[in-house]
């Protein structure tokens, strides 16, 4: 049977087109209750076939108004990036060419164009020479293999072999974290076995650096991890990576940069090349679509040790790069050919000026809501902006209006003990126009909000 390519993918290319156009203008939030979404997408299990061109036609008509539009320049919640057209572009034709990624005898060109890019992250970033690179979903798993690759690392040098023998008798990990951390190193601890009590909270700064002070005495007690953050999720602060990796040089010494570690290609983080092990997101602050995340450690055989499988039936090569070596899954798409075209398309100064956009546009987030009377809560030093408008109360309430009412989408948070929304400024699209209307649609909500209040 002759399959109809062009049908569905006709289709699918025509409402990609309609989206893309639209993003522009299209309510940021979703409108559709769930309920609605069921009834809309929903049914009896189908028992036959379908007409594949009608089935993406009902699928688009019916994800409409659950859509959050992420990739638009107004879209400001948790820290999201869009896509760019080259990575997006590139991103179908991975899922046309349908290679498995996991070995190079499966993939050829998959594995080169990730060993490419591979490369030229490792020279965007400043770091070391033989820095070893794995594709992953995100940052969630970019720390787990990072904190994999270290916990063999530390163990190893303790007389332990963990890959072999497991946790069960080996010798207590210590794993250094800020107390701001994200909680997606504590998830990984507990993939990994370690549990979250292994953890010991190191003190930050107002803005959720690590303290050097605090991390000093804590050091030097057996096999230890450092976890470092480049990017606090609700301040954008960078911690003194420089000073923690002087200290900490007997530790594995773990950087989560998820987004913050795109901003060392125009201003070089000071002594970030002297860590071991590094995450960071694609799907953030490249903006390559969903999901993309690098894993990088200064240790190959470390990170190989902790990742790479053997198998009798499959195929290795000692002058090839077989990508499973680097990554927790086995079978994979070829993720790394977006990252690719994004870096191609973008080039060393594309990403800089993408950088320095979105965190400009965040310091004229913060100047105008300041001169709406609003607090802002941080020190607004890279992409993210928390404001407070009015109480915890308000605050909350405006959040939720601002959602509702289209222009712009934002999320809440709770930030030392007081509610905040928080401002995330990580698409390539974002203008000054999309702050100023964002800020007007802001300031209205609050007055609505506000006026609401005094009604009672
Ligand atoms: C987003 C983020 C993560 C998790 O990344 P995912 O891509 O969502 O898995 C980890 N750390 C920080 C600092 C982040 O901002």
């Amino acid at each position: 049977m002759e399959p109809d390519w062009e049908g569905p993918l006709g289709e699918a290319y025509a409402r990609a087109m309609t989206y893309l156009q639209n993003l522009p203008e299209r309510p940021v939030g979703a409108s559709a209750a769930a309920s609605e979404l069921r009834r809309r997408l929903g049914g009896e299990l189908p028992q036959g076939p379908g007409n594949p061109t009608q089935i993406i036609e009902a699928l688009a008509d019916g994800v409409e108004g659950g859509l959050v539009a992420t990739g638009s320049g107004r879209f400001f919640g948790f820290v999201i990036g869009g896509a760019t057209p080259a990575s997006l572009a590139a991103d179908w034709l991975a899922t046309v060419w349908d290679q498995n990624a996991g070995l190079y005898a499966a993939a050829p060109a998959a594995a080169v164009v990730e060993e490419i890019a591979a490369e030229w992250l490792v020279e965007l970033f400043g770091l070391p020479a033989q820095t070893s690179v794995g594709f992953v979903t995100g940052g969630q798993m970019a720390n787990f293999t990072a904190l994999a690759a270290a916990r063999y690392d530390v163990l190893r040098k303790a007389g332990w072999d963990v890959e072999a023998d497991g946790l069960i008798g080996a010798p207590a990990i210590r794993v250094l974290v800020g107390a701001e951390r994200h909680d997606t190193v504590d998830r990984a601890l507990r993939f990994l076995g370690l549990g979250t009590r292994c953890m010991v909270p190191i003190a930050v700064d107002g803005q959720g650096r690590m303290r050097p002070d605090a991390l000093a005495p804590e050091l030097g007690q057996g096999p230890t991890i450092v976890c470092a953050q480049a990017g606090n999720v609700n301040t954008g602060a960078i911690d003194p990576l420089d000073d923690i990796c002087e200290l900490a040089t007997d530790a594995w010494v773990h950087v989560d940069g998820a987004f913050g570690l795109w901003s060392t290609v125009g201003t070089p983080i000071r002594g970030i090349e002297k860590a071991d092990s590094w995450a960071t997101d694609a799907h953030k602050w490249l903006n390559v679509p969903y999901d993309s995340g690098l894993v990088f450690t200064a240790h190959p055989e470390a990170h190989r040790a902790a990742m790479s499988v053997r198998a009798s039936y499959l195929i290795h090569d000692a002058e090839k790069r077989d990508p499973l070596d680097y990554n927790p899954e086995f079978s994979r798409r070829a993720r790394g050919i977006a990252v690719y075209a994004a870096i191609r398309a973008l080039g060393r100064s594309g990403i800089v000026e993408l950088v320095d956009r979105c965190c400009a546009m965040a310091s004229r987030f913060a100047e105008q809501l300041r001169e709406a009377g609003a607090d802002v809560l941080n020190d607004v030093t890279l992409n993210q902006v928390l404001v407070r408008l009015g109480d915890d109360d308000l605050t909350r309430r405006v959040v939720t209006a601002v959602q509702q009412e289209g222009t712009a989408w934002a999320s809440g948070t709770t930030w030392h003990g007081r509610a905040a929304m928080r401002i995330s400024v990580s698409n390539w699209t974002t203008s000054a126009i999309d702050v100023d209307r964002s800020v007007e649609a802001i300031t209205r909500c609050v007055e609505i909000e506000q006026a609401r209040s005094t009604q009672g």
